[in-house]
């Protein structure tokens, strides 16, 4: 059975650009795994941790027959390919991978909550997610381009069709 999966993508580190561009096609080779559509790239500040490189930041949407795990695993295996280090919360990273929604799931296990528990509060997930899902509900939260409003004085600038 094939699941509609929208994953986040980030990159600050080590041309950011490329290794967003780069786990694009690699996803896309995944096996089980379809890229559908992607958003443009965009530029975000960093939060939490401020001392550190802008980001960037896209939206893939998949198409896959792996369950929730699986493909959380191999997403990691990916960031693990690309050469991240986990360093501390919110550091730097060559690649984070999030799966932000999967079917209308609303799921909470060790290591794993969909959706993504802070996607709602993230302009730099909301809109690349609202350019290439503009009906988009989070289930259990609400409507993203609602969710996106409240993020609109966020520090986020649309790249353009990098992805594409
Ligand atoms: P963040 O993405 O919040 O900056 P990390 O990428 O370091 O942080 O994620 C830490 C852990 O978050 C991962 O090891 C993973 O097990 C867990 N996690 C929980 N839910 C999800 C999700 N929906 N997508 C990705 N990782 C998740
Ligand atoms: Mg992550």
């Amino acid at each position: 059975m094939e699941h509609k999966v929208f994953i986040g993508l980030g990159s600050n580190l080590e041309n950011p650009r490329a290794q967003v561009l780069q786990a694009i096609h690699e996803l896309n080779i995944l096996s089980q795994v379809r890229v559908v559509q992607c958003s443009a790239l965009y530029r975000s500040a960093p939060v939490g941790y401020l001392d550190q490189p802008d980001f960037i930041n896209a939206v893939a949407e998949l198409s896959t027959t792996l369950a929730p795990r699986a493909l959380l695993d191999a997403l990691l295996a990916l960031e693990h390919r690309c050469g991240r280090k986990r360093e501390f919360l919110n550091s730097p990273r060559t690649l984070d991978l999030d799966v932000l929604l999967y079917d209308d799931l609303q799921h909470h296990e060790h290591g794993l909550t969909v959706p993504h528990p802070q996607m709602h509060l993230r302009a730099f997930v909301l809109q690349p997610l609202l350019e290439i899902a503009p009906n988009c509900e989070i289930p259990g939260i609400g409507n993203v381009a609602e969710m996106a409003a409240k993020c609109a004085g966020q520090d986020l600038e649309r790249l353009g069709n990098g992805a594409k």
